[in-house]
């Protein structure tokens, strides 16, 4: 068997049609969605990954600012730029990149950021209406951008039983619950570093997710014939005939094309859907903003 390929690019396309004219509407009504982009320090791949949600910006005419921050800024610089964002009226959307400097406090950052702001969805306000069953307010933009994959690939969640390995606060946790939530009603478990029989976990899946960041870590054997594999790992692999001298890979082994029905690309998979939502919940925060 040779899985189809899941294409996020695709799907993100799609989306950004629908953007456009929500886009469109708010512009008629003398608004336009400005989204402010918090980085500090020089973490290479957090520049990658502002760069790509300042591209996707521009391509819909999205108002983006970029905070640069050195890395020795402290955490009450932090703070204040935080505070001054949330009560600058001209901002719908403020996300401050992931990682912060070590020993930073992410999630205290995070709570600082009004959550009608919070474009990445981790507020404990918005993470907290999702634990209650909630799955209007603003959501995490990946595990978002994965459920929307699923639904436009066709794939069935009902009934499935889904298996996430990784159980981060931004990824693996809010993904299970929406995949649990009533209505999508998937069969979720959760596993993690200290998971016991990790591949026998695995091969119970229908539909696998890895979010773990480990290159190749799920084996293309730990794949059920059929299942459908959503690689949401980004690592980067040293290849010295590549211009950049590395490569990306997920955390799936590639050879897994040959067991799943339907498996994402890394990259190419999640990644652009992550940007999509991102994209998706600035314009919602200038809809909502406009409707006060
Ligand atoms: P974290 O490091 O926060 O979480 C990793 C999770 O994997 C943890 O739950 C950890 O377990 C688990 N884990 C680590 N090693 C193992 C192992 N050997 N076996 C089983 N589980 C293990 O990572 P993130 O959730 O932030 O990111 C995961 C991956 O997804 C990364 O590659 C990241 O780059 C990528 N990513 C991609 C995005 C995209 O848009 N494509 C967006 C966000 C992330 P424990 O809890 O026990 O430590």
């Amino acid at each position: 068997m040779t899985a189809e390929i899941i294409d996020g690019k695709a799907c993100a396309a799609d989306i950004e049609v629908g953007l456009k004219q929500r886009i469109t509407a708010l512009a008629a009504s003398g608004r336009s969605p400005h989204l402010a982009v918090v980085i500090v320090g020089e973490d290479p791949a957090s520049r990658v990954y502002v760069g790509a949600k300042q591209r996707a910006c521009e391509r819909l005419a999205i108002e983006s600012t970029r905070i640069d921050m050195a890395s020795t800024a402290s955490f009450d610089e932090v703070v204040s730029t935080v505070r001054r964002l949330n009560a600058d009226d001209s901002i719908d959307g403020i996300l401050v990149q992931s990682p912060l400097p070590a020993g930073m406090d992410e999630v205290a950052i995070t709570d600082l950021i009004s959550p009608a702001k919070d474009v990445d969805g981790f507020h404990a306000a918005n993470l907290g209406r999702l634990v209650q069953g909630d799955t209007s307010g603003l959501l995490p933009c990946t595990p978002a951008g994965v459920m929307r994959l699923l639904d436009w690939s066709g794939v069935e969640v009902s009934g499935a039983r889904a298996v996430i390995v990784g159980r981060s606060r931004i990824v693996g946790m809010p993904l299970s619950l929406l995949l649990a939530q009533k209505g999508v009603d998937a069969t979720v478990t959760i596993a993690h570093s200290r998971s016991r029989e990790l591949a026998a976990l695995c091969r119970q899946a229908d539909i696998l997710v890895a979010a773990v960041g480990s290159a190749g870590l799920v084996a293309a054997d730990w794949v059920r014939p059929g299942a459908v594999v959503i690689d949401v790992g980004v690592n980067r692999v040293d290849d010295p005939g590549t211009t950049r001298g590395y490569r990306l890979v997920g955390d799936v082994e590639a050879t897994a094309f040959e067991v799943a029905s339907a498996m994402t690309p890394v990259p190419g998979g999640v990644g652009p859907m992550t940007i999509a939502m991102l994209m998706s919940n600035t314009v919602r925060t200038a809809e909502m903003r406009s409707a006060d």
